[in-house]
């Protein structure tokens, strides 16, 4: 049997959001939005890792671990995403997680995933090895020049918008974060690297399957997002 992880990230300083209280924390249904993202694994995971920024752990000890309903971790957080998945993944080492156990990584962003679509990212990791949490896309898309005109339409049915949980073997993950460390053009600054699929669609000859998300498993981005959350939460909880 093996055991399954989950690194939930609130590392992000939300400069998106123009508020002072990061997005993670901001007030959703009485609770902070990171402790709805972390409860939605609860009874679904053997140890969540959360990572924070240092300064924010004495709230996140008071406020959220004691009402996880999972045991939590916490971790320092980087300057990019990528960093505080890497320092999350680090942490592993204390539970001695083996390469065949399962880790689920999710934005501490997106409070309104489901014990659901965990169950299924599980099942998907378990068979496939990587799978991310995924909706098919309902608007067109266009792929813009850097001076905002439309230079291709890709078509859409075969476009997916990426959401999160994203579920990998432990082993998988570590390796294609190593290799990517040190391929010259990380190294030379030139990879986005947006979420943890593309590390390993990237750095692996391993497929990711796509999940199926849900369109209410959002990302608090934007002020009206949280607004968006507090209408969805009734239906979604
Ligand atoms: O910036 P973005 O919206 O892609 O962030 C997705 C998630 O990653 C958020 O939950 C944010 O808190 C987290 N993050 C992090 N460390 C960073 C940047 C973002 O944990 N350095």
């Amino acid at each position: 049997m093996s055991r399954v992880f989950a690194i939930v990230l609130a590392g992000g300083s939300g400069t998106r959001m123009h508020s002072e209280i990061p997005k993670q924390y901001m007030d959703l249904q009485g609770d902070p939005v990171i402790l709805h993202s972390i409860r939605a694994f609860a009874g679904k995971v053997d140890q969540a890792i959360l990572v924070a920024k240092e300064h924010e752990w004495d709230y996140l000890n008071r406020f959220v671990v004691p009402r996880a309903g999972v045991p939590v971790t916490l971790a320092d957080a980087g300057r990019e995403r990528y960093d505080s998945v890497l320092s999350g993944l680090e942490k592993l080492k204390r539970f001695d997680a083996l390469d065949t156990d399962l880790i689920l990584i999710h934005d501490g962003a997106r409070p309104l995933v489901t014990g659901e679509i965990i169950e299924r990212c599980i099942e998907d990791a378990k068979e496939h090895g990587a799978c991310a949490a995924a909706m098919p896309v309902k608007d067109t898309i266009k792929v813009a020049s850097a001076s905002g005109y439309a230079v291709e339409t890709p078509d859409r049915s075969t476009l997916w918008q990426i959401q999160t949980p994203q579920a990998f073997r432990i082993g998988l993950i570590k390796e294609s974060y190593k290799r990517m460390k040190e391929d010259p053009s990380f190294k030379a600054g030139m990879l986005n690297i947006t979420d943890d699929a593309m590390v390993v669609e990237n750095f692996s000859s391993v497929r990711v399957k796509l999940t199926m998300g849900s369109y209410e498993n959002m990302k608090i981005t934007t002020p009206e997002d949280i607004e968006i959350a507090r209408f969805f939460i009734d239906k979604v909880k």
